[in-house]
């Protein structure tokens, strides 16, 4: 028993069949880094950097920004790390943002919005993110993202960003990906569009299942109905999958479906990537995948996806 958990640690994972899906982690601070990789951490799949603007009364300086960055990727040695740039507003608020009350908060002014409107924000932290970048392999994650356009919007302040450091001749690494995370349901379904922005996509389920289900995420009233395997779910992720591999594209799922156990083969027959989970659920997401056959997962999935 002990020996198999040590082989699961260190090595990555096959299906039955033998299609490899990687198993990163999600963080939500950088000292989580540590517990990622003695769980056998792949890679960062989700670091949420929320945290560091929470709790105090002004944003973080670029220089603070960079310190956190720079860690985790040290520390995960070149394997991928995935972050995600600030996503508040919503259920998150921040009291030194003056973030008005909204009678919808979830569908209003949060995340890849507000950055695209406090730009200086947004710019610090891409310019901490790319100082950090010779430091491991690092990728930008952009959240909540409805259209092509709130791409090349954030595309272009990141290149501002580059072109400034670089005036001040900082070292930065020249190819950094790029990628979105699939939250909406309108972002799934300009999948085809958005895979020509982007270099990965990663499906935010916990999201994207509220938004097509027309379910609060934090309403227990209606917790019931919050279905990861519903149909309509499932078509979306298939149709974003299918969208990107079309164009050469990787896709990831953060999202909490990513470690729930019926889930899981579902995912995998629908041909995800990779799964990024919270660290005490890598060593059982990495067994369930190896008990998987993926051949038999998609056949199942096809029937289940024309209603039958
Ligand atoms: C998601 O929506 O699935 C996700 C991973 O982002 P968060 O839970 O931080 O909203
Ligand atoms: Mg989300």
């Amino acid at each position: 028993k002990k020996e198999e958990l040590k082989r699961l640690v260190v090595s990555e994972v096959k299906t039955g069949d033998g299609r490899k899906v990687k198993v990163y982690s999600n963080i939500g601070f950088p000292e989580e880094v540590e517990i990622a990789l003695k769980n056998g951490a792949e890679g960062i799949g989700l670091f949420r950097t929320e945290f560091l603007f929470m709790n105090r009364n002004s944003p973080p300086s670029e220089d603070e920004q960079f310190t956190a960055y720079k860690y985790v990727l040290e520390k995960m040695k070149g394997k991928p790390v995935i972050i995600r740039t600030l996503d508040i507003g919503g259920d998150k608020n921040i009291s030194y943002l003056n973030i008005e009350n909204e009678l919808n908060p979830f569908l209003g002014y949060r995340a890849i919005r507000l950055c695209l409107n406090n730009k200086e924000l947004f710019k610090t932290q891409l310019k901490a993110l790319l100082r950090a970048s010779v430091y491991g392999n690092l990728k930008i994650m952009f959240p909540m993202i409805t259209t092509a356009n709130e791409v090349k919007q954030a595309k272009e302040i990141l290149q501002e960003a580059r072109d400034e450091l670089k005036k001040k001749g900082i070292d930065l690494c020249d190819k950094i990906e790029v990628g979105i995370m699939i939250e909406t349901p309108a972002a799934a379904l300009a999948s085809d569009i958005l895979a020509d922005e982007v270099d990965f996509f990663s499906i935010g389920t916990n999201d994207l299942i509220q938004y097509t289900l027309a379910i609060d995420r934090t309403n227990e009233k209606v917790s019931y109905l919050y279905d990861p395997l519903n149909l309509s779910v499932l078509r979306l992720i298939k149709m974003t999958v299918d969208n990107a591999h079309k164009k050469g594209k990787e896709v990831g799922v953060c999202g909490e479906m990513a470690s729930d156990e019926k889930a899981v083969p579902v995912l995998i027959g629908i041909g995800v990537d990779e799964l990024s989970v919270n660290p005490s659920k890598i060593l059982r997401v990495k067994k369930k995948i190896e008990n998987t056959n993926y051949i038999s997962e998609k056949e199942k999935l096809e029937e289940y996806l024309l209603g039958n």
